[in-house]
């Protein structure tokens, strides 16, 4: 593959915009070269400003659950970009999509758009804040809630103490007020709520992990949050901008049947327009402005253009009964081909997997949490990336993804997948 125009506009690109990217991952820097460039999309296919096609494995990091360019929403935002772009008044649309999202995810009587899953996070926590009366929060090493200053914090020396910042910009003030914990392990959590009795306003979890590759929770940690939040007076708030409409049509609030206090969307909601949303019950939502006081806002919250995609997809779901079986076959299949590869060639590997999230970690160790995710190998990682990339096959570029799966995919892009895993595993 030759990838020159995407290196030169990668050149051009870097003068006028920090590290050439809108968003960090896409640097490549976790795994050397170049980042492609996108032209255009259709279906499970992305084509490079070279004129590459690739199998497209990262699916704008998760929106596209029904392929790219997926008529319904490319015709629901080209009829509605014909009506006015953005009026700053409430619409009849958003009503329409809120009341389907309602419907559509056990246990929220209300919901409020935003304009990305870090918005809807960061609200959250301040709606949990304003509604426990309470300042700290708990989280998990390895998950990821968006950029904002509380999320963006590192664990402490030792397992009950306040985490520090891991980005600079982020003060000591917002960082002791964010706990670190350990996915997966109940009693960490414990060990904390104990040590902060009538201080913690909520945890915050994704509730299948997607951010250290694919975690799901072990038995009994989902259910073990939910009574430990129902004895202190914790919100859970489960983060399910990846997960939301993907795993279920409900989320993993229904998959697991664990009931979140407040959940956060992002992702598939907006069909790969910038959407995000956070929704709870009426009891909790009732706190927020103009009906509550507790503040949040946004100009281009609910917009027309990113309400009509988000619409036209959720619809979409709603309405194909097979499509979360089809996803999961399609996974697994896949699954079951990456394995067969890598074993015939002896390449120590642990695959993570729940419905349409996958993961390859290079590692011989179960992945249960972060610490375990970062003892793969990382060279390996690199390796099977640029064999990846070079035989037309687009995978995120870190070890620490998910891949996506799409409806888009053919049994024939599998194998083709399959195909070039099984060539490069010779050279690992
Ligand atoms: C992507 C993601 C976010 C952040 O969403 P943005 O739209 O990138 O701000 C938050 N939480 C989870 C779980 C995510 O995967």
């Amino acid at each position: 593959m030759f990838y020159q125009r995407s290196s030169a506009l990668f050149k051009e690109a870097q003068v006028v915009i920090p590290g050439g990217v809108n968003s960090p991952v896409r640097a490549f820097k976790a795994v050397g070269g170049t980042p492609i460039f996108a032209k255009s999309a259709k279906g499970a296919y992305i084509y490079d400003e070279d004129d590459n096609r690739f199998i497209d494995y990262i699916n704008s990091w998760g929106p596209m659950l029904l392929g790219h360019a997926f008529s319904p929403v490319v015709e629901a935002v080209i009829d509605r970009t014909r009506e006015g772009t953005s009026f700053g008044m409430p619409t009849a649309l958003e009503t329409e999509i809120a009341q389907l999202a309602v419907s559509m995810v056990p246990n929220i009587d209300k919901i409020r758009f935003v304009n990305s899953g870090t918005e809807a996070c960061m609200s959250a926590i301040r709606l949990a804040r304003g509604f426990t009366n309470k300042d700290k929060i708990i989280k998990f090493a390895g998950c990821y809630h968006g950029h904002s200053d509380s999320f963006l914090i590192a664990a402490g020396s030792g397992a009950v103490t306040f985490g520090t910042p891991n980005s600079p910009g982020v003060t000591q003030g917002t960082a002791k007020d964010t706990l670190l914990a350990r996915f997966n392990n109940i009693d960490n959590v414990k060990e904390l709520v104990a040590a902060n009795v009538n201080e913690i306003a909520a945890i915050i979890v994704e509730p299948v992990a997607g951010n250290m590759g694919c975690i799901p929770p072990v038995a009994g940690f989902l259910e073990g949050l939910r009574s430990i939040c129902d004895t202190n007076n914790i919100l859970l708030i489960f983060d399910e901008v990846m997960t939301g409409f993907r795993l279920a049509k409900g989320g993993v609030q229904e998959l697991k049947n664990v009931n979140a206090d407040i959940v956060c969307f992002g992702k598939v909601i907006g069909g790969g327009l910038p959407v995000g949303a956070f929704a709870a019950r009426n009891e909790i939502m009732n706190h927020l402005a103009p009906l509550g006081p507790v503040y949040q806002a946004g100009t281009l919250s609910g917009n027309p253009l990113a309400m009509a995609a988000g619409l036209a997809m959720l619809k979409a779901i709603e309405k194909d009964k097979g499509l979360m079986n089809r996803l999961e076959e399609k996974t697994k299949y896949l699954h079951n081909g990456i394995a067969d590869a890598l074993n015939k060639n002896n390449v120590v590997h642990t695959i993570n997997r729940i419905g349409s999230m996958i993961s390859v970690h290079f590692s011989d160790k179960e992945v249960v949490d972060f610490d375990s995710a970062a003892k793969g190998n990382n060279d390996t990682f690199k390796k099977f990336f640029h064999g990846m990339l070079n035989r037309g096959i687009y995978i995120a570029p870190s070890a620490f993804e998910s891949w996506f799966i799409t409806d888009a995919l053919t049994y024939q892009d599998l194998n083709e997948t399959i195909a070039a895993v099984e060539e490069i595993a010779k050279e690992l």
